[in-house]
């Protein structure tokens, strides 16, 4: 069998949903969308269910695989419904809402459901992105309160640069939806993984974190809250063959890397078929038989190439990690110029093993 997979530790998820929840103040929506970053939506799902106080997905389909597997919890549509027919399945379904666009309010009104739905109204404050633009934000509020085919309306926006611990947008983005919101007396929502670990004055009754539930930070650099986090996620494999080099000899496709000494090289098997990036530098992390070691070469479709000369005792057989408690995701998004959250989600064919302590 092939050695390569994705070992899940859902205790360390459960960590993570603790940090966020004590950072957090309020309640937390433990956001699964894209198949929870990944890592496995359902499994993701059950681990914290216990925990959280509901889910955030994409879009329908991610909703209904949640419901189908038993999830009874609270989840949110973070993009709202891409087509009005789609408010019938989430009245039957008990799913909340966003809605960000006129067009989604015009078919709230159109509706006839069992229950009121309940509404997160998004506020454009800033990332331009989704959402009503701060001026016609309360008179669409009004619209949905009138309405009997509305409950429980929360306040919710997003921030685009919360990443940036010393950029201002964030507090400009802030502003605005206190202005906008203060008086409505709604619950509100705002803060991704980047406000809840950096921003705490962005605390607010729902928070919505990601990628920190996962282990991985949204920073560049040490961030000691964020350091406090635990990887969920670590993708190895294992060494499939060794070739014995002389100085000069070129390895792999395209010959990026050159030996410059004699030279062992490692055959791993996993490659940008299982989501490792391709184009990565010479020297990328890895850690081999738990030691640090450099990745060289281009990565193959199946299989890429590290080092083994410092390495003298691993050899067929030896365990390479490419990222996980070793390698931290978000360390070697750094050095091949991605992001954490690119690389989690591109994961796939590597079979996932889960881990529960
Ligand atoms: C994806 C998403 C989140 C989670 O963001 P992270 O940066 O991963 O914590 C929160 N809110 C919305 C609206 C999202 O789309």
């Amino acid at each position: 069998m092939r050695p390569a997979r994705a070992l899940i530790d859902l205790s360390a998820l459960r960590h993570n949903h603790r940090v966020a929840r004590e950072l957090a103040g309020g309640k937390v929506l433990a956001v699964v969308k894209a198949n929870a970053y990944g890592h496995g939506a359902v499994r993701c799902a059950r681990a914290l269910e216990g925990e959280t106080d509901g889910f955030g997905v994409a879009c329908i389909e991610e909703a209904l695989e949640l419901r189908e597997a038993g999830i009874r919890a609270p989840i949110l549509l973070l993009e709202g419904f891409f087509e009005a027919d789609e408010l019938a399945l989430i009245d039957a379904h008990d799913l909340w809402c966003v809605v960000h666009s006129p067009w989604q309010i015009d078919a709230i009104e159109r509706a006839r459901p069992e229950k009121p739905f309940t509404v997160w109204l998004k506020l454009d404050s800033g990332m331009h992105r989704l959402g009503l633009a701060a001026e016609d934000y309360r008179a669409a509020l009004q619209r949905l309160r009138a309405m009997p085919q509305v409950g429980e309306v929360v306040a919710m926006t997003h921030f685009a640069r919360a990443d940036e611990l010393d950029c201002d947008r964030t507090r400009q983005q802030l502003d605005l939806f206190n202005q906008v919101c203060a008086d409505t007396s709604l619950p509100t929502s705002l803060g991704n993984s980047p406000a809840l670990l950096g921003w705490p004055q962005t605390q607010n009754d729902w928070s919505r974190p990601g990628l920190m539930l996962y282990g991985a930070s949204p920073f560049v650099g040490a961030h000691s809250v964020a350091d406090r986090l635990r990887p969920v996620m670590t993708v190895e494999s294992g060494i499939i063959s060794v070739r014995d080099l002389a100085a000069g000899e070129p390895v792999g496709y395209g010959a990026r890397f050159v030996t410059r000494r004699p030279s062992r090289i490692g055959v791993v098997a996993l490659g940008y078929a299982d989501g490792y990036p391709q184009f990565v530098p010479n020297g990328a992390p890895v850690a081999i038989d738990g030691r640090p070691g450099d990745l060289v070469g281009r990565v193959s479709m199946d299989m890429l190439t590290v080092d083994l000369t410092d390495h003298p005792a691993a050899g067929l057989g030896s365990r390479v990690e490419l990222w996980g408690t070793q390698v931290r995701v978000h360390d070697l998004a750094a050095h091949c110029g991605t992001s954490a959250y690119q690389l989690l989600c591109a994961l796939k064919r590597v079979p996932r093993v889960y881990i529960d302590a």
